[in-house]
């Protein structure tokens, strides 16, 4: 077995600074990549990432990135780019659950903020590294989905809709792209414990609540993800493009019938 199987490689990884983006990076690190952070709000987690990164003996770059923001996504590209150099690889990772809320009560701008870092956000980020990906003919584009591209989850349309959308736009892109080199590949976290449903872990009725609806009985741990990545983006998954693979413990498996049926 190849102990670094993306030596050589860049990767960038979209809101690494923390929760599963931030594994994803350590551990494409760990299989030799060098590693472009980015950080919506925390620059401190996001400079301490890239620490540990170079102290395994990897390059590593970090800057602001909002990848709602055509701007902002040309600014971080050209800076890793000059920094690190373009993209092998791009984890889109960044994105956010948004305020619960039902539809009709749903403020436009709180749909659009879903739907802004979660879908605009990959489409931004793939058209911005894609060119030299072309150029070299070879890349991956990994899109970070949800169990919620197929569970539907009240108070949360809009995440929902945009990671459908991720899975269809990995789909119809990946055809795009099938004579080019580049693969592209979406994978689906059930329950993860980050901050983003800290909400939910923190509060043992609704951790014992969530814990029913995954087959395998616990929430999941992001190095459980972090290490599907690896392999996903690595030649290991040449065969694998325009799919979305699941790691959710069993969660789209049909809970219900554990038990019975
Ligand atoms: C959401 C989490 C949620 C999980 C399972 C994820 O996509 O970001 O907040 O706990 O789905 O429902």
């Amino acid at each position: 077995m190849n102990a670094q199987p993306l030596k050589g490689k860049i990767a960038a990884v979209t809101g690494s600074d923390s929760g599963i983006g931030r594994a994803i990076a350590i551990e494409l690190a760990g299989a030799g990549a060098d590693i472009a952070i980015s950080y919506h709000s925390d620059r401190d987690a996001a400079q301490e990432v890239t620490t540990r990164i170079t102290e395994m003996g990897r390059r590593a770059v970090f800057d602001h990135l909002d990848t709602a923001d055509p701007e902002s996504v040309k600014r971080y590209f050209e800076r890793v780019s000059n920094d690190l150099g373009p993209p092998d690889i791009l984890v889109n990772n960044a994105g956010i659950d948004g305020k619960t809320s039902v539809i009709e009560e749903m403020k436009v701008e709180d749909w659009d903020a879903v739907i802004s870092v979660n879908l605009r956000g990959p489409f931004l980020c793939i058209r911005q590294v894609l060119p030299q990906m072309l150029r070299t003919g070879s890349g991956c584009i990994l899109n970070i989905s949800s169990v919620h591209e197929k569970i539907g989850w009240a108070g949360h349309t809009a995440y929902c809709a945009s990671k459908a959308g991720v899975s269809m736009m990995t789909r119809a892109l990946a055809l795009e792209l099938l004579d080019s080199g580049v693969r592209v590949v979406a994978l689906a976290p059930g329950a993860i414990q980050t901050p983003i449903n800290r909400n939910v872990w923190e509060d043992p009725k609704k951790m014992s609540d969530l814990n029913k609806k995954i087959p395998i009985g616990r929430i999941g741990v992001p190095e459980e993800i972090a290490s599907i990545a690896r392999v996903l983006v690595s030649d290991d998954a040449s065969y694998v493009t325009g799919v979305t693979i699941m790691a959710d413990g069993g969660m789209t498996a049909y809970p219900s019938f554990t038990h019975g049926g």
